[in-house]
């Protein structure tokens, strides 16, 4: 198969080889002086006091949990239209992932159906700002502030959105956030963790590494001392390597967004005016959308005829997310049945997900749409 449109494409080059050749020239490959520089970074662009470097944010979701003592026999509500990561980090806590439906527009967890699941074993909310739209974080922090919850958010999707005047992170206790190949800033793999609490923040810093009181980076620094374990830890420390080919990025990351945003207009736009049968999501008034994904909704029993008929046409299509309850793991460990989120398993069961990236020209948007426009009419003719 030949892909002429890919997917997704990354934008690193010179700026990050650079990066790299500096730390590969210094002394401390592991956690150092470039992981906290990438932090303070990081936490400066989202207004957030404090970012930890992890190396995921599926490890940054479990330590969020165990920072915050949720565990065996505790319930923590999320959504079943996400990567399977948000559910198992859970599950790594020790805790039970309880799945509400979703918002039918936007695919986002829905508020209320979240404060409906609340038992007296409920510690946590985990909503996940999906394809890079916020969830309504002002009415889920007012439930969880109700009912003594922690809200933990899955940023994956989202480092530059915004919505009601607050960032990722200004309203959840913890944000977890990915630099996994395809997210909007990458080191391959890695993650953060961002949070407002300063003894939260030194917790999470002892946690991401074996529960360690003195670093590599500390020895280098100060010569050899006796360390001590002061707790029960993981090893999730981001590395400078990692830190620095994400360094050069926070640079280009609002430029990328907005070149996103552009591609996503054309596509809304050469898609109407084609009239092709497919939904898209709602926009949301008040709303920076970051923009990671570009899904269409066509119905269910065309969509994996129309992932068929784009990807012969050379157009790389993913799917973001077949709802995740349904996957064989976590249906026979959580037992819920189709049928049980009816919003989710629509949006599961018709999304697909087009090419988009910054370094994506403009003239693809009409070329990927002819290509669906031809595979909609294909499989709906074949039905
Ligand atoms: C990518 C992703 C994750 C996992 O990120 P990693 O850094 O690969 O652990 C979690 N949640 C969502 C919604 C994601 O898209």
């Amino acid at each position: 198969m030949t892909t002429t449109i890919p997917f997704f494409a990354h934008d690193l080059g010179a700026a990050e080889l650079a990066a790299v050749a500096e730390v590969l020239a210094g002394p401390i490959l592991t956690t150092g002086e470039t992981v906290a520089r990438f932090e303070a970074r990081f936490a400066a662009y989202l207004g957030a006091r404090h970012a930890v470097g992890m190396t995921s944010c599926t490890g940054a979701i479990h330590l969020a949990l165990e920072a915050f003592g949720i565990g065996d026999g505790d319930e923590v509500i999320t959504t079943p239209m996400t990567f399977i990561a948000t559910a198992t980090a859970i599950l790594q806590a020790g805790a039970r992932p309880v799945f509400v439906d979703v918002e039918p527009t936007t695919g986002n967890l829905d508020p209320a159906a979240v404060e409906a699941a609340i038992t007296s074993r409920t510690k946590a909310i985990v909503p996940v700002h999906l394809y890079g739209l916020m969830c309504d974080m002002r009415a889920l922090r007012a439930i969880a502030d109700r009912h003594g919850l922690k809200v933990i958010e899955d940023a994956a999707h989202c480092i530059e959105g915004e919505r009601d005047g607050a960032r990722p992170g200004a309203l959840g206790d913890a944000a977890c956030f990915s630099f996994y190949a395809t997210k909007a800033i990458t080191c391959g793999e890695g993650g953060a963790l961002v949070v407002n609490d300063a003894d939260l923040a030194a917790r999470l810093r002892l946690l991401r590494l074996h529960g360690m009181n003195k670093s590599a980076a500390d020895r280098q620094r100060e010569g050899y001392q006796h360390w001590d374990m002061v707790e029960f830890g993981w090893k999730y420390n981001m590395d400078n390597i990692q830190a620095a080919l994400l360094l050069p990025q926070m640079e280009r990351m609002e430029a990328n967004c907005e070149r996103r945003a552009a591609l996503a207009e054309a596509y809304r736009a050469q898609i109407r005016a084609r009239g092709i049968d497919v939904a898209l999501p709602s926009p949301v008034a008040r709303t920076r959308h970051a923009h990671h994904l570009f899904p269409v909704w066509t119905s269910a029993a065309i969509r994996d005829d129309v992932v068929g008929a784009l990807q012969a046409q050379g157009v790389g299509v993913v799917v973001n997310y077949r709802a995740i309850h349904l996957l064989s793991y976590l249906r026979d460990r959580l037992g819920y049945p189709r049928g049980s989120f009816p919003n989710a398993e629509r949006i599961g069961d018709s999304t697909l997900s087009l090419p988009l990236y910054p370094t994506m020209p403009i003239d693809h948007v009409a070329v990927v749409v002819a290509a669906l426009e031809k595979a909609v009419a294909g499989a709906e003719v074949a039905r």
